[in-house]
């Protein structure tokens, strides 16, 4: 008990409790002290808001923008092109109810000093596609920390949360949450009868292409490491559509966006020997998916359908057509720019490899998957819609409440709402911090119980893997292996092979089957009861020790879902291999889990999909 005996607890008391400071998080934040002027709020980050979260190192667009004003879009075109490109599963109250709020978040940005570019002759913002705004984003996100800073009470950084505490008083509802802080050491304890999670979405999750020298590189951010989905899940929250991963087209070896490339310089793509592939591919995609290959646009997965098929047939690697944009000097510029306000890494690929898109067409490829929330894919908490829009059946409480009583979230959090990307997730965490300020004053006097015993003992959980390398250090003759305990990173590389080869990853061509996850989630199990052994050298590894704890229980989450889900939804994000086609006769529905923590058993069952707009 050495470890903890010097432990230092810091208490923390709050009417709201934001746990991270990304987009969602700075969202909630600003929004909880417009409503709740009097009230306590609290953000806690595990790094530091000015520069944390999927913005960290700025954008090039606003992907969620109406344009209501000048009447370009309104919420339910939005709602119709998340639809069709989720393949008709999106919980159309939370997106309708994103869509119709967002563009005064957008507004606001743009007051607090984002540069947003213009149309000189009509004044418009100037768009890259039909819902995306170009900017000058380097300083998007301490643009955006500024105004939740300045809203806070407090703002917590460097402490990364573990576990949410639940009310001793009364089952069901949560009562804070408790970190470490990953400079000092100290123990935090939050009590707040409302909490909101905002923690992003989790990378890392499946073997990524770049590994040995590349590792560390992927598209989703590295420290997205599936907190948002292991709280709540640990909760007892219902989480939904977990197998909904996403894979994503990038240029090779940097994951450079490609959105600027197809909308706005017009390239196109084509196969090693040249040819346009996409059309070889319509009646084997029709075959597997029927009417859906037909609309317009094209759902993101099909179109990685085309690709894998592709490659598969021998004719890869598919190439970005660039050389004749390039000719362009002003297209030339912006494809460049594109790169330095978001990816500088892509830049340095092609420096490094002599890759000229004037004079060379790069390659493309598909990433490895991740989970999230809040780009062309909806995984995350099943989440109480809004009261004047969604149908009964969604409404248990207050606006983006998760199944437990005062849990909201936002952003990558919330499933089922695909498409909101920077723009919406703020825009999201204003609608959820909006309901628990409400939520707060509801409750009036009372307010949950923290147990002692239970952050005492969560206290001795978060440091053991601490002690267990003080002690089993020792026993090590030669490098790193302990017989008495696993290191962070042999558990992630452990993870993201069992993913990998198990759950439709990348050496898979993204396949699976029931004998296959079936064996993965043994696997999972062994790595979790290891888990009781990891060992932390310092703070640093202990942060990544608890980062691992969430990826394996999100990861367990995503196998469950895709094991539920016995037809292939989305070709192109994964396949089941004994289930390739569509089955809309069946699975025209979402997938529900709710983790039993006492029990460690899933239960699985479906929900239904209402269509509210025509
Ligand atoms: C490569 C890439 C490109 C993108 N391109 C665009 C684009 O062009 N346009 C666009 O509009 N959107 C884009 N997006 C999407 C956008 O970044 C996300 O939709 C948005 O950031 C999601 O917001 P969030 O708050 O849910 O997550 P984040 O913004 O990632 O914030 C999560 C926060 O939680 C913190 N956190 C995590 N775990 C813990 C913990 N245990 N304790 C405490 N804090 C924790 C993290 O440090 C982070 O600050 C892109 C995303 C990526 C990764």
């Amino acid at each position: 008990m050495g470890l903890l005996s010097g432990r230092k607890t810091v208490y923390v008391d709050s009417d709201v409790l934001v746990i991270g400071g990304g987009m969602a998080g700075c969202g909630a934040t600003y929004e909880a002290r417009y409503w709740g002027r009097d009230l306590n709020i609290v953000c806690v980050e595990k790094a530091n808001i000015e520069r944390s979260g999927a913005v960290a190192q700025g954008l090039y667009a606003i992907n969620c923008y109406m344009g209501m004003q000048w009447d370009e879009n309104q919420p339910e075109d939005h709602v119709r092109y998340a639809r069709n490109d989720l393949m008709g599963l999106v919980r159309e109250d939370l997106g309708y109810d994103i869509a119709r709020h967002v563009d005064s978040s957008v507004h606001k940005f743009e007051e607090w000093g984002l540069p947003i570019m213009k149309d000189p002759e009509t004044g418009r913002y100037m768009r890259e596609g039909k819902w995306q705004i170009m900017i000058h984003g380097e300083s998007y996100k301490p643009i955006v920390a500024e105004a939740a800073r300045k809203a806070a009470s407090k703002v917590y950084n460097r402490i990364m949360v573990t576990h949410l505490l639940m009310d001793k008083t009364k089952a069901n509802r949560v009562a804070g949450a408790v970190g470490f802080n990953v400079r000092t050491g100290d123990f935090y304890v939050f009590r707040a009868p409302a909490v909101i999670v905002a923690a992003g979405g989790a990378s890392h999750i499946y073997k990524p292409r770049a590994v040995g020298e590349g590792m560390g590189r992927t598209w989703y951010a590295p420290w997205s490491s599936a907190s948002a989905y292991a709280l709540p899940i640990l909760a007892g929250a219902k989480m939904t559509q977990m197998e909904n991963r996403i894979v994503l087209t990038r240029f090779k070896d940097g994951y450079g966006p490609v959105g600027a490339y197809f909308l706005h310089l017009k390239t196109y793509t084509e196969n090693a020997y040249g040819d346009e592939y996409e059309s070889n591919w319509y009646e084997n995609t029709k075959e597997l998916v029927g009417d859906y290959i037909d609309r317009h646009p094209v759902p993101t997965c099909l179109r990685n359908h085309a690709i894998l098929e592709e490659i598969k047939a021998g004719r890869g690697p598919i190439r970005m057509v660039t050389k004749e944009a390039f000719q362009d000097p002003h297209k030339e510029t912006i494809g460049w720019e594109n790169f330095l306000g978001m990816t500088i890494g892509q830049a340095v690929v092609w420096a490094s490899q002599n890759i000229d898109p004037k004079h060379t067409n790069p390659e493309l490829t598909t990433s490895e998957p991740y989970v999230m929330g809040s780009h062309a894919t909806c995984s995350g908490a099943w989440a109480s819609g809004p009261e004047d829009y969604a149908p009964s059946e969604y409404q248990w409480g207050y606006n983006r409440m998760m199944t437990v009583d005062g849990l909201f979230g936002a952003g990558d959090t919330i499933g089922g709402t695909a498409h909101k990307f920077s723009s919406g997730s703020f825009a999201e965490g204003r609608i959820a911090a909006k309901a628990a300020v409400n939520y707060v004053k509801d409750l009036g006097k009372e307010r949950p119980q923290v147990s002692e015993a239970e952050y005492q003992n969560l206290k001795k959980v978060v440091f053991q893997p601490m002690e267990n390398y003080e002690v089993g250090r020792n026993e090590i003759v030669a490098g790193t292996v302990s017989p008495s305990y696993i290191l962070p990173i042999h558990g992630l590389q452990r993870l993201e092979k069992i993913m990998d080869e198990y759950v439709g990853g990348i050496s898979s061509h993204y396949m699976t089957n029931e004998p296959l996850l079936t064996r993965g989630l043994e696997l999972l199990g062994m790595l979790k009861a290891d888990l009781n052994q990891i060992g932390a050298e310092d703070l640093h590894q202990l942060q990544r020790a608890w980062e691992l704890q969430h990826r394996v229980l999100a990861s367990e989450s995503v196998t469950h879902h895709t094991m539920f889900r016995t037809e292939t939804r989305w070709p192109g994000y994964y396949y089941r291999g004994d289930h390739m086609k569509l089955d809309d006769k069946d699975w025209h529905c979402f997938t529900l889990s709710q983790y039993d923590r006492e029990s460690g058993e899933w239960a699985m069952e479906k929900a239904p999909v209402y269509h509210i707009v025509d």
